[in-house]
């Protein structure tokens, strides 16, 4: 039944059934840590929460549908995800990263697991021959974000899974911004695909948590063992809120692509914008690309601004609608300078390589009315 649904429908169904017990329609909050067992080991599937609660088994199973995948795991966070990802390699062996990933992901691979003796090259991932010309023997793991955060830049998915095949590497996608409703790696043959769901699929700004979805079954088993080794697991209620806020995914990303669309094309066209970063313009070089491997965009904006810091700041201190804040994600639009935000645990020099200036703002474009966002632009540039 579940593999003829389509998106809409799995996003409501996978997973929630009317609970077995008593009928609920909605999935219960199972706030229990343990389970009851009636001799030593014989119990219902269940038997201590941080392995496994009913409330995370449904999430597992709707986020693993969503992303056309076999098997699904959740976390306490978009980290913990990446966390236990890493629990699929080895002191010595080598991680090829897109150089504009998330600064989270970035301090958390040099500052902590270069510590435990895993290397990292971060290479520009728009080109492929750079992630080829990285290769070495130690290299086991290629890793990607696309879109990237912040510069919204595109990978080639189907060219990036096929390097990881020749090469026998595991291929990761951080697919946070894009989200499974525009797109689905696995499709182009990527091994594992990960999420911050603290951001659109919770998408209200009120929960933190994180997922990992794959059809291999030697890296679910792994990772699973992982999870419950590392621990960094949902609590039922947050499992619960991110449930929830699938239910309503398709709605909002069409709104928020709806949105973002029309306010890239107002910055693009603005005297006072050096630059607009959105795949989606027709005019953005990685256009083409975007609509080969997206089925659209989510609400997320980057773009320069004319002149320095100081004019920079003017424009973060003058919307309104946009709350200068991070995060992204959620129904109401955020505004966020990644330079000294997401992305300040960066080294100058590492800011300068990815292209994060001090004049660049990001957007996270929400489901407000479009005409009150574009004013609210409009006023903040105008001044
Ligand atoms: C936010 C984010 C993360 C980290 O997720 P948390 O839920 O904040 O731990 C990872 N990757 C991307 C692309 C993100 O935006």
């Amino acid at each position: 039944m579940k593999d003829n649904m389509k998106f809409e429908t799995k996003a409501i169904h996978v997973g929630q059934a009317p609970d077995s017990a008593t009928g609920a329609v909605t999935t219960p909050i199972y706030q229990t840590s343990t389970y009851f067992q009636e001799s030593p080991g014989k119990h219902k599937g269940y038997e201590y929460s941080r392995t496994g609660n009913p409330t995370r088994t449904a999430l597992e199973e709707c986020l693993a549908s969503l992303e056309n995948c076999k098997y699904g795991l959740a976390f306490s966070s978009g980290m913990a995800a990446i966390n236990t990802v890493m629990g699929l390699l080895k002191s010595g062996d080598n991680i090829i990263s897109t150089l504009d990933v998330y600064g989270g992901t970035y301090r958390l691979f040099k500052n902590v697991f270069n510590n435990y003796g895993l290397t990292f090259t971060f290479v520009d991932t728009t080109n492929l021959e750079n992630v080829i010309n990285a290769i070495t023997p130690a290299t086991k793991m290629l890793w990607v974000e696309t879109p990237t955060n912040p510069l919204l830049k595109i990978v080639d998915l189907k060219s990036f899974a096929d390097i990881g095949k020749k090469h026998k590497l595991i291929t990761v996608v951080d697919n946070t911004f894009a989200t499974p409703y525009f797109q689905r790696p696995v499709d182009f043959g990527i091994d594992i695909v990960l999420h911050s769901a603290t951001k659109y699929l919770g998408g209200h700004s009120d929960v933190i948590a994180g997922a990992v979805t794959t059809n291999n079954e030697t890296y679910y088993k792994r990772l699973k063992f992982c999870q419950n080794a590392i621990g960094g697991v949902p609590g039922p209620f947050d499992s619960w809120l991110v449930l929830r806020g699938i239910k309503t995914l398709v709605v909002r990303m069409k709104e928020h692509f709806s949105n973002a669309l029309k306010v890239a094309e107002f910055l693009n066209s603005h005297p006072k914008v050096e630059k607009t970063y959105f795949p989606y313009l027709a005019s953005d070089p990685q256009y083409e690309l975007a609509k080969k491997q997206m089925s659209g965009m989510s609400g997320m904006i980057a773009f320069d601004i004319k002149g320095g810091y100081k004019e920079t700041k003017k424009f973060l201190e003058s919307v309104k609608l946009f709350t200068l804040a991070e995060s992204l994600g959620g129904v109401e639009s955020l505004i966020s300078h990644p330079a000294t935000m997401s992305h300040s645990s960066l080294t100058p020099e590492d800011k300068a390589k990815m292209g994060i200036k001090d004049n660049l703002i990001r957007l996270s474009v929400g489901i407000e009315n479009v005409e009150d966002l574009l004013k609210d632009i409009e006023q903040a540039l105008g001044k």
